[in-house]
């Protein structure tokens, strides 16, 4: 049976692996990581609903129940053109038939970057906002600046909903414990409309929200840099914080910068729709690390990432003939479906070629998306049956 080799243990790597094992291949996934985090749910970590525990799979456990081996090592450098990838401690590997890349994606270094804390950062920086953050209620007031940035060299490279999930739930947090008009909640960035992706009617709900929850907004502002207690903006202005959580814009991860493979000018492998590496045959890459195609407000999700996973297995099955059937693309499955978490409820944002929805769900939104997680947790370890697309 031929042999292939995943680079990466979260989203897409992990979906990658469970189904190419569902086709029969021998698979050998390689994370830095030893679990599989979750990001969606991560969100709760800055407001101490979750721990770390509730929010991973440890892959030893996704090993046993879908069968491929684990290898907890950390990618250095990869040469697609003699097919060789080179590990921190297993040094050069070679013995693979297929390769797919599924790395994920780095964050553009703001000058004074190092000032901020991120969301979508390791799993150690959620620890930490909930460590800044506690710090803040023991003194009992302060000032929070939230804010995301995005990488004009790739529009589809910014995570803004999580931004504005920690921000809401940090809102009712405060307010939970009965401090919330001590302290001082401020939004910003450089986008003149933020969170415009997810159409008219989500933007006006934003808005509704951040007025209601009396949230000062900086938008349409480049940023220049950050100081310990300020965001600089190029215009010369500036918003004083004792805590700045900020998510840059999306880059490419510096192992494929380094590499031979084709990337864009931001630093993203170009694939063709079927996932396979443009050029190389028998390279595949999926989720953050790839550049998408597709409409404007196109967005890099996790639910694409699994879609791209489970094509590639289905794509490199059907090259070996294990099975017939066409290549399957992952252009069509490009939407963006979003349950954003406000910590006393949610919103249902949808966005596909047609049609732009956003629909509010007071206090059931919040308890579906927990309810998403212990699903998302059972259903990836085979315990309970995958629902189609989710
Ligand atoms: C806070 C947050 C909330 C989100 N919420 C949603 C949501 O509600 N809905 C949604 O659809 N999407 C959401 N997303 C987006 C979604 O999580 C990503 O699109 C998805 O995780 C991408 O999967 P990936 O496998 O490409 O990257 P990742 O999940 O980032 O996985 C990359 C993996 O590669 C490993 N790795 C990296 N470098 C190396 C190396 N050098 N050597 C070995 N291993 C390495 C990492 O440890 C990691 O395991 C959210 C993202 C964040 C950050």
């Amino acid at each position: 049976m031929k042999k292939v080799l995943v680079l990466g243990g979260g989203t897409a790597g992990v979906e990658t692996a469970i189904f190419l094992k569902k086709e029969g291949f021998d698979v050998e996934l390689v994370s830095d990581r030893d679990f599989f985090y979750i990001y969606p749910i991560s969100i709760w970590i800055p407001t101490g609903e979750v721990g770390l525990d509730s929010i991973s799979i440890p892959l030893k456990d996704l090993s046993e129940s879908h069968g491929f081996k684990v290898t907890v090592d950390e990618v250095e450098r990869i040469s697609a053109s003699d097919m060789k990838v080179y590990l921190k401690n297993s040094g050069e590997r070679s013995d693979f038939d297929y390769l797919v890349i599924a790395l994920g994606q780095s964050k553009i270094k703001h000058e004074g970057i190092e000032h901020t804390l991120s969301i979508c950062g390791s799993p150690q920086e959620a620890l930490k906002i909930r460590e800044r953050i506690e710090d803040l209620i023991k003194i009992g007031k302060g000032k929070i600046a939230f804010g995301f940035g995005g990488n004009p060299r790739a529009k589809e490279a910014v995570r803004g909903g999580p931004v504005f999930e920690i921000l809401f739930n940090t809102h009712n947090y405060l307010k939970k414990l009965g401090i919330r008009d001590n302290f001082e909640l401020i939004f910003f960035a450089p986008m003149e409309k933020p969170g415009a992706r997810l159409g008219e009617k989500a933007l006006k709900m934003l808005d509704r929200m951040f007025n209601k929850m009396g949230i000062k907004r900086f938008t349409g502002k480049k940023i220049k840099r950050f100081t310990q207690n300020s965001v600089v903006f190029e215009d010369g202005s500036s918003v004083e914080a004792d805590l700045i959580l900020f998510t840059p814009g999306g880059t490419g991860h510096p192992v494929i910068k380094n590499s031979d493979l084709p990337q864009t000018e931001a630093g993203f492998i170009k694939i063709e729709d079927s996932c396979q590496v443009v050029g190389f045959e028998n390279i595949y890459a999926a989720g953050d690390v790839v550049s998408i195609e597709g409409p404007e407000w196109k967005a890099k999700q996790g639910h694409l990432a699994e879609v791209m996973g489970r094509n590639i297995a289905h794509n490199i099955a059907v090259k070996e003939g294990i099975k017939s059937g066409e290549p399957k693309g992952y252009k069509e499955h490009i939407n963006i479906f979003c349950l954003m978490d406000m910590g006393n409820g949610g919103g249902l944002a949808y966005r596909s070629e047609n049609k732009a929805l956003l629909i509010p769900l007071p206090v059931i939104g919040h308890y579906l998306k927990k309810g998403w997680g212990v699903y998302y947790k059972l259903s990836k370890l085979g315990k309970i049956p995958r629902i189609p697309g989710m």
